[in-house]
């Protein structure tokens, strides 16, 4: 079974109103002192081979290209490739802080794949976003990406932005698919307590679309990139034909993982961790040798399988009924019956080949049929 790494880069140039992430603005002394904590969590890991490696963040490229060198070199001699197996190699960047010689210094380092937070190509939607690239600064990096021979790129959009409509999202669209690019994510808004934008809800409920309109943008999304050849494979990702995310691929496949940094989840052994999402524990924890706070789960028996269900469902290859019957040691027609019957009934749930998978409907209901079987005992 592949093995994903996930390390939390944490600091960002500024702060976005809807943004939830564990994320603290950039100050060099903090971002020194935690990436001395990473490398001495990284050391606290038994040597093992990983499929995939993923710096996410926060805004990863908020650090310098040859510090990120050298990390994904620390990273590389601790999770090796497995024997003759490639390894995929990806980080997220904020395309207005790409300076010059910033992909070559990746592709040096064996990072392949580069994912770019654009959420949108419409100057009023970037500044309610509260975001400050402009248009021109995604499509440099995407031509400086390109330049330096990174494999995959992909953009990051939002949709249900307040103010934006069906024509604006078209034109992000669009202007994603004017790039050469080999991936694109779009997740639809939604906001999170405890950010700016829950007080701005709660002022002025009517700024924010409501289902109907956030449901006739997606239908356009997926039209969109349909159309210009990207496979939908998972509810909020599409890609060019051998350009999906081997990565998030194993998170869907309830693969094993392990997180790296403050507020990360791992997955080992059947059980779920969290980090600490508070920067000073995280870093007094790793600094005095302690283990790291964490909030922990064994997943079992049924838990483990509606978890499984909830993951592959939100996949085009959906449950592979033999295979789960072979892993879970559960007829899951059987034991979810049910719910099954009653989301086929609805036409939202189909049964084809050996695999049960959610319709072009059932797209837009996702989470309730997954959900659905996370609750279902
Ligand atoms: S750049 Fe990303 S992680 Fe940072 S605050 Fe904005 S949305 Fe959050």
């Amino acid at each position: 079974m592949a093995l994903g790494i996930y390390v939390h880069l944490p600091f960002c140039p500024y702060v976005c109103p809807y943004c939830d992430f564990a994320k603290w603005p950039m100050r060099r002394s903090a971002a020194s002192a935690y990436l001395d904590a990473l490398r001495a969590e990284l050391a606290r890991e038994a040597p093992a081979t990983a499929s995939t490696i993923f710096l996410g963040g926060g805004t990863p490229n908020a650090y310098d290209a040859s510090t990120i060198a050298a990390l994904v070199a620390a990273l590389r001699e601790r999770f090796a490739p497995p024997p003759g197996a490639s390894q995929e190699i990806s980080i997220e960047i904020n395309p207005e802080l790409v300076r010059a010689g910033d992909f070559e210094a990746y592709a040096a380092a064996g990072i392949d794949r580069v994912s770019i937070g654009v959420q949108s190509f419409v100057p009023s939607e970037i500044a309610t976003l509260g975001r400050k690239h402009t248009p021109a600064d995604v499509e440099r990096a995407v031509v400086a990406a390109r330049a330096a021979g990174i494999r995959s790129v992909s953009l990051d959009l939002i949709f249900a932005v307040p103010g934006q409509s069906a024509q604006s999202w078209r034109s992000s669209l669009d202007a994603a698919l004017a790039l050469d690019i080999d991936h694109c994510s779009t997740y639809g808004l939604t906001v999170e307590a405890g950010t700016p934008y829950e007080g701005w809800q709660a002022r002025e409920p009517s700024a924010f679309l409501d289902d109907a309109r956030e449901a006739e943008l997606y239908e356009i999304a997926i039209a969109t990139l349909e159309s210009a050849g990207f496979e939908h494979y998972e509810i909020s990702n599409f890609a060019r034909p051998g350009h999906r995310s081997r990565h998030n691929a194993n998170y869907w496949a309830n693969g094993e993982y392990i997180g790296l940094g403050v507020g990360a989840a791992s997955y080992r052994e059947g059980v779920r961790s969290v980090h600490t999402r508070e920067l000073a524990t995280y870093l007094e924890a790793v600094t005095a040798g302690r283990p790291i706070p964490s909030e922990a789960e064994r997943l079992e028996g049924l838990a483990a399988l509606g978890e499984a269900i909830m993951l592959a469902l939100r996949t085009a290859q959906g449950v592979e009924l033999a295979a789960f019957k072979e892993r879970y040691g559960v007829d899951v027609l059987e034991r979810y019956a049910p719910v099954v019957a009653t989301y086929r009934d609805a036409g939202v749930l189909d049964l084809n080949d050996g695999y049960m998978r959610l319709t072009r409907r059932g797209r837009f209901v996702a989470n309730d049929v997954c959900g659905a079987f996370v609750v279902f005992a």
